[in-house]
């Protein structure tokens, strides 16, 4: 392991913010992971950090924040038509779609170019393009820090939702530290969501294979959300909103044109996107933060600024939405 102390998390964090960390401890291994358990480290509380793509830091940590280093890449077994690979919970994201994609194996080609860990994956669920890692997910090995034990969790362990799981339940008690996805040898392309089939037939793809999938998410991706390297941000802030369909109907009665996506029976997705947008605050700038111009979910940090500031315009969206159409936006992201 290796130990830093008032360190600044700025490059650790996407939207940029310059927050000191008292204690930051870089693991490399589940030995580490004990070593600190058995010298008492979890007595307190602690953080843990991946990418920090999915983090709003409103203040300095005087808490311990563990840096997830733990690097794997394996195929574990195969059968004629699936194989199971392992990945440490340290290792890039995307590199380890970048891996699956590369060796023919299907399932999570549509998750590319999404920031961060392998390891903070699981914690919501990741998902993108019509796909979630529940589709795909085999198991995990996580480090319980009040017991010191490690346990196997299952797909269903996990219970995974929408944007949600049992550890974005329970946050400060376990560390993931491997997870397992099982992928399909001879997979079936999933082009149906958004700009995706546009793109394949732009480029004459009648029979797109995993990697015209993942070729067209990234080339979507990079034309329509803001690259962190150039304006902070934390991708989508707001969850997309579930209402019933009554309450659609009403509301439909004053905007006709909302958007909507049918979950079950009764009740609907509603994209918070539109809803922002319609509020009129796309584009709109307060300081050093707003709302990015073309991506009305996406909340951006211009550099120079508090993560406070960022928090208290998420505030006024949400009172301003609530005002407007009576829904209720709950932020995805993690505020530390
Ligand atoms: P962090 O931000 O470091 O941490 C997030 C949470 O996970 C924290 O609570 C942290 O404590 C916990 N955590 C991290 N690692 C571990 C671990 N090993 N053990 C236990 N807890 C851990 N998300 C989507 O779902 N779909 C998208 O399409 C998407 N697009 C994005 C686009 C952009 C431009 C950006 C900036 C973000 C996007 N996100 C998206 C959000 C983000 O990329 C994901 O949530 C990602 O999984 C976060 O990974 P991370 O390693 O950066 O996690
Ligand atoms: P988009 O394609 O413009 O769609 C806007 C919204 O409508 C999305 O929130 C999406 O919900 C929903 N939607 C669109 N087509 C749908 C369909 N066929 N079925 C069900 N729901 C549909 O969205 P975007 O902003 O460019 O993002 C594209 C994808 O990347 C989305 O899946 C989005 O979730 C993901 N993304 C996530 C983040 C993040 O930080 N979480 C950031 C950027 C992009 P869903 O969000 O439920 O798919």
């Amino acid at each position: 392991m290796i130990k830093f102390e008032n360190v600044s998390l700025k490059s650790l964090n996407t939207f940029g913010f310059d927050i000191l960390a008292t204690e930051l401890i870089e693991i490399h291994s589940e030995q580490d992971i004990i070593e600190l358990y058995q010298n008492g480290q979890f007595n307190q509380p602690y953080k843990t950090i991946g990418g920090g793509s999915n983090l709003l830091l409103t203040e300095n940590l005087s808490q311990l924040v563990l840096l997830n280093k733990l690097l794997k890449k394996e195929l574990v077994s195969e059968t004629e038509t699936t194989v199971t690979v392992h990945f440490g919970a340290g290792e890039n994201w995307h590199d380890a779609v970048m891996y699956c994609v590369d060796n023919g194996w299907g399932g999570i080609e549509n998750l590319s170019l999404i920031p961060g860990s392998v390891g903070a994956a699981p914690i919501q669920n990741i998902g993108a393009y019509g796909v979630e890692i529940k589709d795909t997910f085999e198991s995990l090995r996580a480090f319980n820090t009040k017991t010191g034990q490690f346990r196997r969790f299952s797909n269903q362990d996990c219970r995974f939702g929408y944007r949600d799981s049992y550890f974005k339940q329970h946050p400060g008690e376990w560390i993931i530290c491997y997870v397992s996805f099982t992928l399909s040898k001879n997979p079936q392309t999933n082009s149906s969501y958004g700009d995706i089939q546009q793109i394949l037939t732009e480029r004459e793809i009648t029979s797109p294979k995993i990697k015209d999938i993942s070729n067209a998410v990234i080339s979507i991706r990079s034309s329509k959300l803001p690259d962190p390297k150039d304006i902070g941000n934390s991708g989508s802030f707001f969850k997309n909103p579930v209402i019933s369909k009554s309450q659609l109907s009403d509301i439909q009665q004053e905007y006709p044109n909302i958007k909507s996506f049918s979950i079950n029976e009764t009740q609907v997705k509603i994209a918070a996107g539109w809803l922002i947008e319609t509020a009129g605050w796309k584009g709109y700038k307060e300081g050093n933060v707003g709302v990015h111009k073309n991506q009305a979910l996406v909340l951006v940090h211009y550099g120079g600024g508090k993560g406070s500031e960022i928090k208290t315009l998420a505030e006024k969206i949400q009172h301003d939405i609530y005002n407007k159409f009576q829904i209720h936006l709950e932020f995805e992201v993690n505020i530390w």
